[in-house]
């Protein structure tokens, strides 16, 4: 078993001052595969006093130098990839291709992006032709804790720390404690990378013990989280008390609008989507939304997807998809099925139970409802597993209703060849993105929701913007 204790606080890996061990089980095989330790007060105190000493200089580091390190961050990262993917493998379940391609791959792209949003930047420019004199000032917030879950794991690190860096923060990075290790091998790269002592700092721990001691911390100027809708409001709450600033990235309950004219493939890619990361995504398209003359056809393909999806262990390599990330999660999704089965949803695909042949390990079976209504609990609440609720509809305007009738609004997606009605369904969905038949959103393209999925936004120059503060000067003398 894999011994990994220390943590990285001003430069250094150090012991932790009275944490506790925890094991990090591997949801494959359910049997511990590394041991952690999960920090006390005096850890995470003593990582933000690292992160406030080294705040002025590294605020007052160049744009460029700040970009440079991360430039030599992703210059290493990839001597590091496979680690990294055999890390993300092991502790949350990512099959092991998908891990390399997928999950890896995110970390690399997100810092690229930043590299080429900030080199694109007006950190300091002035207010306009009309107040010549006056300057707006781009400058970072201070100290950011930068707080993570384990399903995106190495995405979510990169749009933070790499969005902080070169905003010119400095940080306390605290990964889940269910998939810490991908966030020790980063905290290698930094180190390697150059970045000086206490700009980057790393502390394991859960949400009760180092989680809201960051959150709480007088010393810490901004939280981004990203994670459950419960522990946003726990953050929010225990932050309101220093009044720094919260970024939150929380659940979703995507609508995927299929409308009667869609492309042939849309359904097919609407339930591969659900079933990626074993439907462990924030902006998984878990409602199905299918206009009347189309759906009976539409469940049946659906069925037959989801009965195709493998489940394996992730350290197989292929295109099988993984177990859930823990026990607590498979329970939920288990309850959740029992939940649509009882509420009068059609089971098609799938249902309660691991998949055949699957004894031990957190396997979920691909699962699929029909007749789904949108009040029914399946339809309402984040599964976070291979679950996909199916609704038919019959109007444009009932299907702009029924995906909005959500407490949540982070990703919505439009099927239509239709190019007028996709953009006016667009318009009118109250969430932080929309995709429309198929195409992914371009490099850069701010990632965050509106409603309960929170109200930050990650990636490219909105992201870097999360980190800055806007300062007004007047009387800028011309240089
Ligand atoms: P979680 O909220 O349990 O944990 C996330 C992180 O927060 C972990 O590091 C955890 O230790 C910490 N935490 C928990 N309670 C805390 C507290 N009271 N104070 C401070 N920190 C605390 O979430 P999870 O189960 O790890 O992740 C799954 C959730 O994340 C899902 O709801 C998913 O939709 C959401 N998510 C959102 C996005 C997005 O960008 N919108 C991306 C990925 C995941």
């Amino acid at each position: 078993m894999l011994d990994k204790r220390d943590f990285y606080i001003n430069g250094h890996w150090v012991a932790s001052q009275g944490g506790t061990d925890h094991q990090v089980i591997n949801p494959s095989t359910e049997e511990p595969c590394a041991v952690i330790a999960l920090g006390s007060e005096a850890d995470a105190n003593a990582a933000v006093a690292a992160a406030k000493a080294a705040f002025p200089a590294w605020m007052a580091t160049p744009v460029q130098e700040r970009i440079a390190c991360v430039e030599k961050l992703v210059s290493l990262y990839d001597s590091k990839a496979e680690e990294m993917a055999q890390a993300m493998s092991l502790e949350m379940g990512a099959p092991i291709d998908m891990a390399r391609s997928q999950q890896v791959g995110a970390g690399t792209y997100h810092l690229k992006n930043f590299i080429r949003a900030a080199k694109n930047f007006e950190f300091s420019r002035p207010l306009g032709s009309h107040a010549p004199n006056d300057r707006i000032v781009h400058e970072p917030v201070g100290v950011a804790a930068l707080i993570t879950p384990w399903n995106w794991p190495m995405n979510q690190v990169t749009l933070k720390v790499g969005a902080a860096a070169v905003a010119g923060c400095t940080m306390v990075l605290k990964p889940s404690e269910e998939s810490p290790l991908n966030g020790m091998i980063f905290a290698e790269l930094m180190d390697e990378a150059g970045f000086p002592a206490g700009v980057f700092n790393m502390v394991n721990g859960d949400g009760v013990g180092v989680g809201t001691v960051l959150s709480g911390h007088p010393d810490v100027d901004m939280v981004s989280f990203t994670g459950s809708s419960r522990a946003g409001r726990l953050i929010s709450k225990n932050a309101a008390e220093t009044l720094k600033r919260v970024h939150l990235e929380l659940g979703g309950k995507g609508a995927n609008i299929i409308f009667d004219d869609a492309d042939e493939k849309a359904v097919k890619r609407g339930v591969l989507h659900m079933m990626n990361n074993t439907g462990q995504s924030c902006n998984a398209p878990s409602r199905m939304l299918v206009q009347r003359g189309v759906y009976d056809a539409a469940v049946e393909e659906a069925k037959a997807v989801a009965e195709k999806v493998s489940v394996g262990p992730a350290s197989e390599e292929g295109r099988h998809i993984g177990p859930v990330v823990n026990e607590v999660q498979w329970n939920k999704i288990q309850d959740l099925i029992q939940k649509g089965m009882d509420e009068g949803a059609q089971l098609v695909a799938g249902g309660p139970g691991r998949p055949d042949g699957l004894n031990k390990g957190f396997y979920v079976r691909p699962t699929v409802f029909a007749d789904v209504n949108n009040n029914m609990t399946i339809a309402r609440e984040e599964i976070f597993g291979p679950v996909l609720s199916m609704i038919p509809f019959d109007t444009e305007e009932e299907a702009v209703e029924m995906a909005n009738d959500t407490v949540y609004g982070l990703t919505n997606y439009v099927q239509t060849q239709d190019g007028q009605r996709a953009n006016r369904v667009a318009a009118q969905l109250r969430s932080g993105m929309v995709e429309m038949n198929g195409q992914s959103r371009g490099a850069g393209a701010p990632f965050g929701g509106m409603k309960q999925s929170g109200n930050g936004r990650e990636g490219g120059i909105w992201g870097i913007e999360d980190f800055l503060e806007v300062k007004s000067v007047s009387g800028w003398a011309a240089e």
